[in-house]
């Protein structure tokens, strides 16, 4: 996703860190306290304006969710959307994905989303993909035993390239679907750019998986 830069997006940010938290990596392990409450956890990698994972908040007061977003101009977005309309199950992280080891304990995430993540089409930028096995590892890391991650995307290279990642790493796939929006699943909440692109014509397709087998 790309937008004009906004000079004014970092004080925004800045301005509210009841919303976009700003010492996020001292909530490592303490996400229970941030929400005042013992509720499971999901989280979304690249979450955009944050459409999806308010959607849900929306959907599932008895769910708390993280969004992460690495540009200012767009978390601001989310930030604007959570003003106009307060979600206490909803809090904002401006930063890289990477960086999910010193935001979550071990075993304290429930579910991790990632929606129409950056393709990175060329072979050298393989590592920027967020379904990369570097990145794998650290979902591994912070979800729970029985914890899933979900992969949605209309780019086809990008949803080729990460099933084959999952299953290079170990992972367990729980399901595939070439065109989420034929299954009609009321649970269904659309992201932005699945709006955008089912409009076009494009095919959404979802994976879900899970990394620790039952023994
Ligand atoms: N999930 C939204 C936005 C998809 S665009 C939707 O489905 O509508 C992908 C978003 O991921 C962009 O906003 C981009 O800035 C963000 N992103 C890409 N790599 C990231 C990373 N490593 N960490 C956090 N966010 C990332």
């Amino acid at each position: 996703m790309r937008l004009r830069h906004k000079p004014w997006a970092k004080d925004k940010l800045a301005a509210h860190p009841e919303w976009v938290l700003t010492q996020a990596t001292e909530k490592k392990g303490l996400w229970k306290q941030v929400f005042g409450n013992d509720h499971p956890l999901h989280i979304e990698v690249g979450m955009g304006k944050g459409q999806f994972v308010m959607g849900m908040a929306k959907r599932y007061p008895e769910i708390n969710f993280v969004g992460i977003e690495v540009q200012e101009s767009v978390i601001v977005m989310g930030l604007e959307k959570l003003l106009e309309d307060p979600l206490p199950n909803v809090r904002l992280i401006h930063t890289n994905g990477e960086d999910l080891d010193s935001l979550f304990e071990e075993n304290e995430v429930d579910q991790v989303y990632l929606n129409f993540s950056d393709p990175w089409p060329k072979k050298k930028h393989a590592k920027r993909r967020l379904t990369h096995e570097n990145f794998l590892r650290r979902y591994e890391r912070v979800l729970k035993a029985d914890g899933q991650l979900q992969l949605k995307t209309d780019n086809r290279g990008l949803f080729e390239y990460s099933l084959v990642s999952f299953s290079h790493y170990g992972a367990l796939l729980d399901e595939v679907s070439l065109d989420l929006h034929e299954l009609n699943d009321p649970d269904n909440v659309q992201t932005e750019y699945e709006e955008r692109f089912s409009q076009m014509g494009h095919p959404i397709y979802r994976a879900r998986l899970h990394f620790k087998r039952e023994d």
